[in-house]
């Protein structure tokens, strides 16, 4: 059998993984489609290729009547309707761990480069603000931070085990207890008050949806940092942005962002805010491994074999 692949995210994906999946069946990209073509692979495709953040809604699995399997190059699937897609009998596979440590680093890097003012210091020196006689104003020690992760899983736990490293005082709130020997928090307003800076590191779902809002917010308060290399629906976007500007919070550290690519220009140019464009697993190396982890999974389907990396609650045979 053939299998008709599509390419249905908008998104770059490596090329190392096209050229792959170009000899796995017949390919197609989304965007490169016109009318007709695409009622076409409306009709005859089997495998969708999406990253994260890519939209399937009942419409969309209502228009690809013959699909069988959704790829996902990425962890997160909060785009995708995995409850219609299990009703249908469809696999759904995503790439989680090998991301671990990058998306960690970043996390790592955001809290660093906001405490320690990073990107502002060296805007002080193309500013010759240094060579004028001014002086920098001191950031903040790592060594006893109290750190908060919002979501102890696969990510949460490597940027913990970095925190440890720094010497920060470690707390996380999740639905559980872990077997960890940081303190947890039953509640995420407890866990902001405590903390000194807050990392969300938890999927967005409905009970996430703006979990970081003007109350968690005034919880962190004047000293405190928000880091979000999550999703960028679960800060409250405006709440955030009014908490900047009335220094309700000490800084921001953002990978994501609600309306992504979209960032609101009120975040930028702040000496306290660091901005990234999702990269949080945007390395040579991760990208590649998410791309061989792609790839297993459709190997695996093709084959009749159990997915290699499933999305909790999808078939995987
Ligand atoms: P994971 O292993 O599933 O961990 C998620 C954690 O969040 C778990 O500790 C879970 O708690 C907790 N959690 C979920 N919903 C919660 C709720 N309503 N209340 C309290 N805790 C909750 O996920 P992961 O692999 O670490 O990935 C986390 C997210 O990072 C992904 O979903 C994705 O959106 C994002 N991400 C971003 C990037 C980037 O480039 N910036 C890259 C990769 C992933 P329990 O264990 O107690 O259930």
């Amino acid at each position: 059998m053939t299998y008709h692949i599509l390419k249905y995210t908008d998104s770059s994906l490596p090329d190392f993984l096209i050229s792959e999946v170009k000899k796995r069946g017949e390919f197609a990209e989304k965007k490169a489609l016109n009318a007709d073509e695409l009622k076409q692979a409306y009709e005859e495709t089997d495998i969708l290729l999406v990253s994260g953040g890519t939209i399937i809604t009942k419409d969309t699995y209502d228009k690809f009547k013959n699909v069988k399997m959704i790829a996902d190059f990425g962890v997160g699937y909060d785009g995708i309707d995995v409850n219609e897609a299990i009703k249908r009998n469809i696999f759904i596979s995503h790439t989680p761990n090998v991301l671990n440590d990058d998306v960690a680093n970043t996390a790592v890097a955001l809290l660093m480069n906001t405490t320690r003012q990073m990107i502002e210091a060296q805007k002080f020196i193309e500013r010759k603000d240094w060579e004028n006689g001014a002086v920098m104003p001191l950031g903040v020690s790592f060594t006893g931070l109290k750190v908060g992760i919002a979501g102890l899983g696969r990510i949460g736990k490597e940027i913990a085990a970095r925190l440890e490293a720094f010497k920060c005082d470690i707390a996380y709130f999740a639905h559980g207890k872990k077997d960890v020997s940081y303190k947890f928090f039953a509640s995420l307003s407890d866990m902001a008050s405590w903390c000194d800076a807050l990392i969300i590191a938890m999927p967005s779902t409905k009970e996430t949806f703006h979990c970081v809002n003007e109350e968690i917010l005034q919880k962190l308060g004047p000293n405190g940092f928000l880091v979000n290399i999550a999703r960028g629906a679960l800060v409250d976007t405006d709440a955030l942005i009014k908490a900047l500007d009335n220094k309700i919070i000490a800084g921001a550290g953002l990978d994501v962002f609600e309306q992504e690519p979209k960032v609101p220009q009120e975040l930028f140019n702040r000496p306290n805010v660091v901005l990234t464009p999702h990269i949080g697993s945007a390395t040579t190396y991760t990208r590649m491994e998410m791309a061989k982890l792609v790839l297993a999974n459709i190997d695996a389907f093709i084959a009749g074999k159990n997915l290699i990396t499933k999305v909790p609650g999808t078939r995987d045979s």
